[in-house]
């Protein structure tokens, strides 16, 4: 028996269509380094109109690929919306990848137009001659005639584009199962492989992003979105934020804790979201000139675990409540958020709170160990997570069809690659990702908790562990140290300082302290950068006996 339901399709030229008229008067607000610029919903609705209608003059129909190489701000946003509203697909590309990785993934996608920022013109046009598909480039906030261009690539303003248009746009009926918008992965682990969304998923996602089990933000919030939007679907954020109609706070190229902390002073954000090294800048700006940023009440923070000493410092010095979540590009990102289960208070609350989070109900979520058997929820065993679920990726992007990396899947399951244990309440604690846990004598050691330990320690600003070889263990932890300002300290004391909390087969015995820890294109430990400086001999190493 079939339902009474209308069909409905989920597409995001409905999203688009009720912001921009039932929520019309909400705003995006892009940062300016003294002020904001400010669009409202209907603003973007029009501009958005505007665009598809540019979009389609230069000959881009449905399902062709339509990129973006820009910080967050307005016109993102726009494009963000109008791209896939249009029926074509937007790829937000990450303006922090190698070169070579950018010019792979814009050609492996076969992006045919791509809106670029006026400031990162000079590096776009290194990479705009290899880039084969690419016929038109739209520039916005700066100058077109900056940018040569190879023959038969044309050159465009985004403002004079937008301004020759009608405001409205018939936006079609599009199968809520086609692609909407691409991401790739950004290569921690590996080369970058392409994930797309559906309309669907990026519906059903913003429903459960804007849900209070998830990260639960509405219309009287005003969301300062630091995680870019060319990172892992900008965790969902724009297409919530249109849904929930909460105003959005973007800041632009300004990135570094002071002037991200002179924005949240102007504008008083009530929600934002980035990964933890972000929040680790924030809070030592914090602590250099000491500000009020109570008006946030919740920042979610994912993308690598969360030490539980920053959490409680936001908590406890500054009034705001750091959300932890885990997710991934496959995943949409949103795949678990550690709100504590209702009715628990104190250490219990904390306790649940320090986790990956639970799985909502949209996000099947089970552990396999390392003979394939299905491992049981109960808190203790430790496998590899692997999910499914509605905006969770069945396979990579291959234009050839050839299935890319067959192994992350398994029966209809992806592998995540990370590894951990589920409460029988459904919380997820991650140890680590398989590939950095750290194999000592047949045991493991969690390369994450040795990390958020040393960090716990007042005089360590950042500590990255990784596994070095060694003869007799097969690997041993390595504790790369960046000293908080000023701070000096002796390995012994930093180990002594792990001593009750760790066994002693754990503790590590080599230690070096370093300026900086090497970053990922998002903001994440670089782990091969790292294993290739100690591999080179590039560290300083103190062996403890
Ligand atoms: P990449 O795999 O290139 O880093 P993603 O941004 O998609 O790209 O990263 C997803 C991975 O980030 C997860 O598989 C997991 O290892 C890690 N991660 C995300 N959130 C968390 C978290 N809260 N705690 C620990 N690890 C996390």
């Amino acid at each position: 028996m079939l339902s009474t339901m209308q069909d409905e399709q989920l597409s995001l030229a409905t999203l688009l269509r009720y912001a921009a008229t039932f929520q019309g008067d909400s705003t995006v607000s892009t940062w300016t380094g003294d002020g904001v610029r400010t669009q409202t919903y209907r603003e973007v609705g029009q501009d958005a109109a505007r665009l598809a209608n540019a979009l389609r003059d230069l000959g881009i129909g449905e399902g062709d690929r339509v990129g973006t190489f820009m910080w967050n701000n307005n016109e993102h946003m726009v494009a963000y919306v109008a791209v896939p509203a249009m029926g074509a697909v937007l790829h937000a590309l990450n303006i922090r990848l190698f070169p070579e990785q950018l010019v792979f993934v814009a050609n492996h996608a076969e992006d045919q137009v791509v809106i670029v920022d006026g400031t990162l013109v000079p590096m776009f046009a290194q990479y705009l001659p290899n880039l084969t598909t690419v016929r038109h480039v739209i520039v916005a906030n700066g100058d077109a005639a900056s940018l040569t261009a190879p023959e038969g690539v044309q050159v465009h303003s985004y403002a004079e584009l937008l301004a020759a248009q009608p405001d409205t746009f018939d936006f079609p009926v599009v199968d809520e199962r086609s692609a909407a918008g691409m991401c790739y992965t950004s290569g921690t682990t590996g080369d970058p492989k392409g994930v797309v969304y559906s309309h669907r998923s990026n519906w059903l996602h913003a429903m459960q992003v804007i849900s209070p089990n998830g990260m639960g933000f509405d219309a009287a919030d005003t969301v300062l979105a630091i995680v870019p939007l060319f990172h892992a679907n900008a965790w969902g954020i724009p297409y919530a934020a249109l849904m929930s109609g909460a105003n959005v706070l973007m800041p632009d190229r300004f990135l570094q804790p002071a002037p991200l902390l002179e924005m949240m002073a102007a504008v008083k954000p009530t929600f934002a979201a980035a990964v933890p090294t972000i929040w680790g800048g924030v809070l030592a700006g914090l602590q250099a000139a000491p500000q009020d940023i109570s008006h946030l009440r919740t920042c979610v923070v994912g993308g690598a675990a969360v030490p539980p000493s920053m959490m409680r410092a936001f908590d406890e010095q500054h009034g705001v409540k750091l959300l932890h979540a885990w997710g991934m590009t496959e995943t949409s990102p949103l795949g678990s958020v550690a709100h504590a289960p209702a009715g628990s208070e104190g250490d219990e609350a904390w306790s649940y709170r320090y986790t990956q989070g639970r799985f909502p109900a949209g996000v099947q979520a089970r552990l396999v160990g390392d003979d394939g058997a299905v491992l049981p929820n109960d808190g203790v065993a430790l496998g590899e997570l692997e999910v499914r679920g509605p905006w969770i990726t069945g396979s990579y992007y291959s234009p050839s069809g050839a299935q890319i990396d067959p192994d992350k899947f398994d029966d209809g399951w992806l592998r995540t690659g990370d590894v951990g244990k589920i409460s029988p309440n459904g919380y997820l604690t991650l140890v680590d990702r398989s590939k950095d846990v750290i194999k000592s004598g047949g045991e493991w050691i969690s390369s994450v908790d040795l990390e958020n330990a040393v960090v716990g320690h007042p005089s360590v600003a950042e500590a990255a562990v990784i596994g070095v070889p060694d003869e007799k263990w097969d690997e041993r932890p390595l504790v790369a140290v960046v000293l908080a300002e000023g701070a000096e300290v002796k390995p012994e004391e930093l180990r002594d300082f792990l001593s009750d909390k760790f066994a002693k087969w754990q503790l590590p015995e080599h230690w070096a302290f370093i300026d900086e820890v090497p970053k990922t294109s998002v903001g994440k430990f670089d782990k091969k950068r790292l294993r290739a400086q100690y591999a080179d001999g590039a560290l300083t190493v103190t062996t403890l006996s």
